[in-house]
């Protein structure tokens, strides 16, 4: 700063003082605090405590550093969070989002997609990453584009679904495999596409499964999907699969025999939860029209709310469907959860939204409250859509949890979420990437996009 003669003007004294301010904040200094939020109860994920009044610097989009009283007079902007709690954004491990090429594998228009619109309810429900478990090219772009202005979550990328014939989905939203060479070669090209890990779907071979597994090690490249039918998961994880998509399919596979809770520990397994879709299949038998008449509903692309959500088309709210079979599989699968805890198998929470009636973002917060249902103290529910998923998925690793140099993706909640996790619902503010967006920000966003779907 330079000194002030004693000739100069007020007005020249106040150009420098905001000349200051502006380069201190934002554009001069590397290290000068963007963003506080101070007087806060932070719930680092690190250890089930909480420290109250506490003040977190950011700088850019790192967290800088936590402590009772930091000088925050030289911060870009200071939030008050007295009476709130900050804990980090949550990650959902398993979600579908549309792309422009899956139109026509669901009788829509094919239609570009906006995707700071279609992803918009994520963070309105303070979820921060997403992990999408079918990929296109069009996603794959967005996840790369240069970062815009709206609140979207960070975006993991899979590949393509991989199946054996018949596909259940119809390419391009599959790509049919169906020998070895083929494997390797699909494997080769989705890496050198950029996707962050290959996904497995239904009906491959298992000589198929086992060249897709070892293409992916050689491509140094992550795979997770579903259990091959007809090949024991023990035989799997043998050949070196480590992600599972569906913890109903390994609830089955333990209680019919095919691996154990050690087994899935001893190999360093990590399965996705996904258990909303069962208790979504037993509301939608029960009571379709009250699923359909969420408030959320507005928000939601028609690509699908259209086609396989609607009560014509989607497979659970069709006659005969039992809603008993999918609560004892719910059952089972809550029950798998708690040993698989206790045994220390790494669960990721996924909602796998965009499946019939499960939303964008409310799905966690279901998934979250079924996990306390199966006996999970919140806690531990928590840390699967925070630690977990940073552990695993390596474009999140510096996620999930408050600590000095971590990524600055926050959310400021209105009670404690350790006692409850709805405290998580609906956040009074989201910090992503470093930057904030109050509860009214991440409304308005939903108003400006539920206009356009609409
Ligand atoms: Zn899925």
């Amino acid at each position: 700063m330079a000194p002030m003669t004693k000739h100069a003007a007020p007005r020249r004294a106040l150009q420098w003082a905001l000349a200051f301010l502006v380069t201190n904040a934002s554009l001069g200094d590397a290290n000068a605090c963007t963003l506080a939020i101070k007087n806060v109860a932070v719930v680092a994920m690190t250890t089930p405590a909480i420290a109250r009044d506490q003040t977190v610097t950011l700088v850019g989009a790192k967290i800088a550093a936590i402590g009772p009283a930091p000088d925050t007079s030289r911060c870009g902007m200071v939030i008050d969070g007295r009476g709130g709690f900050l804990g980090p954004g949550l990650t959902d491990a398993h979600v579908h989002v549309e792309s422009g090429s899956f139109a026509p594998a669901f009788g829509a228009q094919p239609t570009p997609i906006d995707f700071d619109d279609v992803l918009a309810l994520y963070p309105a429900f303070g979820i921060t990453s997403v992990r999408v478990m079918s990929g296109a090219r069009d996603i794959l772009r967005f996840r790369d584009r240069a970062p815009g202005t709206h609140p979207v979550p960070r975006l993991v990328v899979a590949s393509p679904m991989i199946a054996g014939r018949p596909p259940i989905l119809a390419e391009p939203v599959t790509l049919v495999v169906e020998t070895p060479e083929a494997a390797h070669a699909a494997v080769a090209r989705f890496k050198s596409e950029g996707y962050d890990l290959i996904k497995l779907r239904e009906n491959l071979r298992p000589d198929v499964h086992a060249a897709l597994v070892a293409a992916a090690r050689d491509n140094a490249i992550s795979l997770d999907g579903h259990v091959t039918r007809g090949v024991a998961v023990d035989a799997l994880l043998a050949a070196g699969q480590r992600g599972f998509a569906h913890l109903d399919e390994i609830a089955r596979a333990i209680a019919s025999g095919g691996t154990s809770a050690a087994a899935l520990k001893r190999h360093g397994a990590h399965v996705s939860s996904t258990m909303v879709v069962l208790d979504n299949a037993v509301r939608q038998i029960e009571d379709y029209d009250g699923l359909a008449s969420r408030p959320q509903m507005r928000a939601l692309h028609p690509m699908f709310v259209d086609t396989f959500w609607s009560r014509a088309q989607n497979p659970y709210a069709k006659p005969g469907v039992d809603a008993a079979f999918f609560k004892q599989l719910l059952a089972l699968t809550k029950s798998t959860l708690h040993d698989l805890t206790r045994e220390g198998v790494m669960i990721l929470a996924g909602s796998d939204a965009l499946n019939p009636m499960i939303i964008p973002g409310d799905g966690l917060h279901e998934e979250l409250r079924l996990m306390v249902e199966a006996g999970l103290t919140p806690y531990e529910a928590l840390r699967t859509a925070t630690v977990n998923p940073a552990r695993v998925i390596g474009r999140l690793a510096n996620t999930g949890e408050i600590a000095p140099g971590r990524d600055a993706d926050l959310v400021l909640l209105p009670a404690n979420p350790l006692a409850d996790v709805a405290a998580y619902r609906r956040p009074d503010g989201v910090v992503l990437q470093g930057r904030w967006f109050d509860r009214a920000a991440l409304d308005s966003r939903l108003d400006d996009v539920a206009r356009r779907f609409r």
